[in-house]
């Protein structure tokens, strides 16, 4: 699922020794492997291949300019969902024919933007946004291609209720008996070309089933539009696949492909196009967060090991109680873990909460974790942060963001550097008096 192995007790990614990296660019500091990002990317095309889909990563997942690069010369697009990713996805030199924007709160100006850019579909999200993209596009005197998200009302399947997006009452896309008075409505419109129906359930959904439902929902949508003589050219079906967080509990690209290629495989041959957003299963597994144990102390029935990464680094234990595994990447005696799992079958462990520095209650990257016994310095790292990790990174605490080093076999490079105290402040403009 990686490229991040134990190498003689000691952690890996690809061919470099995580503990020289940590020292060369400190902690805490986000690792990727760049074959990890291609492979991913590589694999999921593959498993899709009889839909030949347009496969836009989503930015908002890890947004680095060198990965966006990577992935857009492995071929991929982009799903952006803001004015700042559109301009994060084309300063890394992907093709705006390959760009889709989602988001609910869309601003005028971010429309504006898109429609200038010329990038391959807006998903829109509600009635009045399209009334606003019609007028931002007439006004620009250029014509804008746009898909609706709909809302299937599905639940994905182990999804977390607070990254669910496809449910009925959800803020995100348009019930499904809405949508064809909304395709009527842009039919008046000259310059918007609704050209397709999107759909997202939300994430990370740990079955092809929800897939299926939903998309069985929307071909009948489709069905339906073009009796009602609309062009439909496009079914996006969003993102959400799973990542092996743990190992084997995610279904494989394989299989998620198996049952949602022939649902799609009809629509494909009568000349119709799939876009897919696959985010969380490219990057998580592609980055690991490194962090060093400052202290240690007892606290009630508990050790308590206080890491220098905390939910301004990784808020996904803090703000959903996601579960990151994690090991030393030294482990004491020799103990290499044999899977990634909540449990660890290996005798010699010691219970740990594993707590940031950030004055906060809920910052914990994990509580009691079975780990090989931990002393002050060592180096921990934390699995499958490549995802929703730095780019959730905050300067809570007035903090430093980490910084990012790329990992392309023997050699790595920095792709960026951690903030600084200027950083910090540089926004905040200048006190009375001129003072800094
Ligand atoms: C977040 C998002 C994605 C990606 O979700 P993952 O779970 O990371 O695959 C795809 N499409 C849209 C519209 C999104 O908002």
């Amino acid at each position: 699922m990686d490229r991040f192995r134990y190498h003689d007790g000691v952690l890996r990614c690809e061919g470099v020794d995580l503990e020289a990296l940590a020292v060369e660019h400190g902690t805490p500091t986000y690792v990727y492997s760049r074959d990890t990002f291609r492979t991913h990317l590589a694999d999921l095309t593959a498993a899709f291949a009889e839909l030949d889909p347009l496969v836009c990563y989503a930015v908002k997942t890890c947004s680095n300019l060198h990965l966006l690069h990577e992935l857009g010369a492995g071929g991929a697009g982009a799903d952006v969902v803001s004015g700042g990713e559109l301009h994060r996805a084309l300063t890394a030199g992907i093709p705006a024919e390959r760009i889709v924007f989602a988001g609910v709160g869309k601003s005028e100006e971010e429309l504006r933007e898109a429609v200038a850019a010329g990038i391959a579909c807006v998903n829109i999200e509600s009635e009045s946004e399209l009334e606003l993209l019609a007028r931002v596009a007439q006004s620009m005197g250029r014509t804008v291609r746009a898909a609706i998200r709909v809302n299937p009302d599905v639940q994905g399947h182990g999804t977390p209720e607070k990254t669910t997006t496809g449910t009925k009452g959800s803020k995100f896309g348009i019930d499904l008996e809405r949508v064809p008075r909304l395709f009527t409505r842009a039919a008046l419109f000259d310059h918007v070309r609704l050209i397709g129906v999107h759909v997202h359930l939300g994430s990370p959904i740990y079955s092809p089933e929800p897939y299926v439902t939903a998309l069985t929902r929307v071909l009948e949508l489709v069905d339906k539009l073009r009796a009602d003589g609309h062009e439909i050219e496009l079914v996006n079906m969003g993102g959400g696949f799973a990542a092996e967080y743990e190992t084997g509990v995610a279904p494989g690209w394989g299989a998620y492909a198996n049952a949602i290629v022939p649902v799609l495989k009809p629509f494909v041959e009568g000349g119709g196009r799939v876009v897919m957003e696959p985010g969380r299963s490219i990057a998580a597994n592609a980055g690991v967060l490194l962090t060093r144990v400052r202290y240690l102390k007892d606290a009630g029935p508990h050790r308590v090991a206080i890491v220098d990464a905390g939910m301004n680094n990784l808020i996904r234990a803090a703000l959903y109680d996601s579960f990151h595994f994690m090991w030393p990447v030294r482990p004491a005696d020799g103990l290499v873990p044999p899977g990634r799992a909540e449990r660890v079958a290996l005798p010699g462990l010691s219970t740990y909460d594993i707590a940031g520095p950030i004055c906060e209650s809920t910052d914990y990257l994990a509580r009691e974790r079975e780990l090989p016994r931990l002393t002050e310095g060592d180096l921990v790292c934390i699995f499958g942060a490549g995802a929703y990790g730095m780019a959730m990174a905050s300067q809570y605490n007035s903090s430093l963001r980490p910084a990012e080093v790329l990992v392309d076999g023997e050699g790595s490079r920095l792709i960026r550097r951690r903030d600084t105290y200027a950083d910090l402040v540089e926004a905040e403009l200048g006190l009375p008096g001129g003072e800094f």
